[in-house]
């Protein structure tokens, strides 16, 4: 039988650099994982052995196995993890309670308690880290075009004072029936930026943290940030969108979608190119504290 390693091998360079989802080049470059990390070996009495490509978590622990007595970084254990009690939701009344313990307004409540669960854990997770969370959430039974989760924001267009903000949780998605399956596949077709449970609320939560340091064009067609302006559907460059395509494919959409999955990533632990973050920053996204600091200007 050949070793994952001989089968890789003998792969052509294509097929090697299919192996790995975008998601991981970061992992690939900085030299923690390598590209036979992702042979995995599917063992079947019926079907034979036979080697696929594996997700970046079988990768991450191929690459465990592989330099055995070093090291690797526990991305885990460097951030801040529930220090803020969630308790057992099994009712609607045990959700309502939290929501209000920590300040959120839910309206259209909807969904089911294993939902409420997830979504109570993401807001937790994200107050211990940063100390804050958008005040609004709102249910939503029909999925748009199988979003799982969405932030909205309604401005005034004469005065430009906020008429309404809001996360809101599309209920009936697929997502929320059976998460982890789900979010296994979209991560590993390098959709999204991080494996995290939380990752689609967090996602929101970085569109909710942008929008505090933005200017929207009230027609909705593009944002200011320090002075400059710059288009909600384009990244104006081929460089650009290769440098947000590092991220993850969702990232490389448009430039609000870079900032709010380089943020979910960021909390989850991930740490990017220098070319990443430069275009982060460029584009006002927000502090993390597991990276650098940075100064803000006052504004
Ligand atoms: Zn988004």
């Amino acid at each position: 039988m050949q070793t994952g390693r001989q089968w890789f091998d003998a792969q052509p360079d294509a097929v090697k650099r299919q192996m790995v989802p975008v998601s991981a080049y970061d992992d690939l470059a900085a030299g923690r994982l390598r590209l036979d990390d992702f042979v995995h070996l599917d063992r079947n009495d019926r079907w034979g052995d036979r080697y696929r490509q594996g997700s970046i978590t079988q990768a991450k622990e191929a690459a465990k196995k592989r330099v055995a007595g070093v090291t690797l970084p526990q991305v885990a254990e460097v951030q801040p993890r529930r220090f803020v009690a969630v308790p057992q939701i099994t009712s609607r009344k045990d959700a309502e309670q939290y929501f209000t313990s920590i300040g959120v307004t839910v309206e259209n409540w909807g969904g089911a308690k294993e939902t409420w669960q997830l979504v109570a854990n993401a807001y937790a997770d994200e107050l211990t880290a940063t100390g804050s969370v958008p005040g609004n959430l709102r249910f939503k039974a029909g999925s748009n075009k199988g979003d799982v989760a969405a932030y909205a924001r309604s401005v005034n267009t004469s005065t430009g004072d906020l008429i309404s903000e809001y996360v809101r949780i599309y209920s009936n998605s697929t997502y929320w029936k059976d998460p982890d399956s789900v979010r296994k596949q979209i991560v590993d077709n390098g959709f999204w930026s991080s494996e995290d449970p939380n990752h689609p609320i967090v996602h929101e939560f970085g569109h909710w943290r942008h929008a505090q340091v933005i200017t929207q064009d009230k027609f909705g067609f593009g944002f200011k940030y320090d002075g400059q302006v710059f288009s909600n559907k384009s990244f104006g460059s081929t460089a650009r969108r290769v440098t947000a395509q590092k991220v993850s494919r969702y990232g490389a959409t448009s430039p609000p979608e870079f900032i709010a999955e380089t943020y979910a990533g960021l909390r989850s632990g991930n740490t990017y190119d220098q070319d990443v973050m430069d275009l982060y920053r460029l584009y006002g996204g927000p502090e993390v504290k597991q990276s650098e600091p940075r100064k803000r200007k006052a504004s």
